[in-house]
């Protein structure tokens, strides 16, 4: 490499790995925000991707969560010559669209930063204050997803929405396939369960090299008193079975502050134990470079 040369890596960096409330949760006592309150170490920042293409000068956000301030901030810390070029929505859960206040004449005041999203997300960005302001001044210029259908984020990073069954109170929710030149890597914060999806989650992991995938709970164990078949997400022990044998690096992510993963500990112990990890804030992969496998 010749020492004039720019970076021109096409990279995947995880900047949060919390559940939408973060840790500490806001009033929360329980131990593991009470320890997070003491050391700013244990803090963690909602799940949020981001993607840089160096060569491009460009990055882009899939959620925009309410710690938008600080993950657009370590991100340009990261890649400080590839401002912001877009950000694009899983769904309308707090902690996945909350952090466009800050785009607005309030705060930075950006100008058709493209917003991609779901017709019913985009539909319900314009539709409802405050994020309808965002869209009448031309704050956010948003681009509407089909599901299945990629798109082109930027010269050589692709995404692709995959509908997947989740709450959907104010919009529907999207997973994204991001393809870069060589890798591809799968990013799934919610989804109700692994078996109400059309798609066979074996076989989606398969298919990528890095799968990024709802372990908000560990067990049902962290919910005392509810039943195991109410709770709204897979558990991290039925995950682990149906991702076994299936290549590829595969992390969990979207952590409740309830969730014993976001410790070291037995229960790390027994996802790596089945091949999987756990996501932690910094984590970048080279989606330009060929996979390993
Ligand atoms: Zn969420
Ligand atoms: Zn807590
Ligand atoms: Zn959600």
């Amino acid at each position: 490499m010749s020492g004039s040369s720019k970076p021109v890596s096409v990279e995947a960096i995880l900047l949060g790995v919390a559940q939408d409330g973060g840790v500490p949760q806001a009033g929360c006592a329980c131990d593991c925000c009470r320890e997070a309150r003491a050391d700013p170490a244990l803090r963690q920042w909602t799940a949020c991707l981001a993607l840089v293409d160096r060569a491009a000068g460009q990055s882009w956000l899939i959620d925009a969560t309410p710690d938008y301030r600080e993950q657009l901030h370590a991100l340009q810390e990261h890649a400080p010559d590839c401002p912001l070029a877009g950000i694009a929505l899983t769904h309308a859960h707090v902690g996945h669209y909350a952090g466009l206040i800050h785009l607005g004449r309030e705060a930075a005041n950006v100008q058709d930063l493209p917003l991609y999203a779901s017709a019913r997300m985009a539909g319900f960005l314009r539709e409802n204050a405050p994020w309808s302001q965002l869209v009448a001044l031309g704050n956010v210029d948003l681009r509407v997803l089909i599901p299945g259908q990629e798109v082109q984020l930027g010269p050589r990073l692709w995404l692709t929405p995959l509908a997947v069954p989740h709450r959907d109170e104010f919009s529907d929710t999207m997973a994204y396939l991001v393809r870069g030149p060589e890798r591809r890597l799968f990013y799934c914060p919610d989804i109700d369960g692994w078996d109400r999806w059309a798609r066979d989650l074996g076989q989606v992991v398969s298919r990528v090299d890095v799968a990024l995938l709802d372990g908000t709970f560990f067990s049902a164990d962290e919910l005392p008193g509810r039943d195991v078949t109410q709770i709204p997400h897979p558990l991290a022990i039925d995950t682990a079975e149906r991702v076994a044998g299936a290549g590829g690096e595969v992390r969990l992510i979207h952590l409740n502050h309830s969730n014993p993963l976001l410790r070291p500990g037995p229960e790390r112990e027994w996802v790596a134990a089945r091949g999987i990890g756990v996501g932690a804030t910094g984590m970048c992969w080279r989606l330009d470079e060929p996979g390993a496998v």
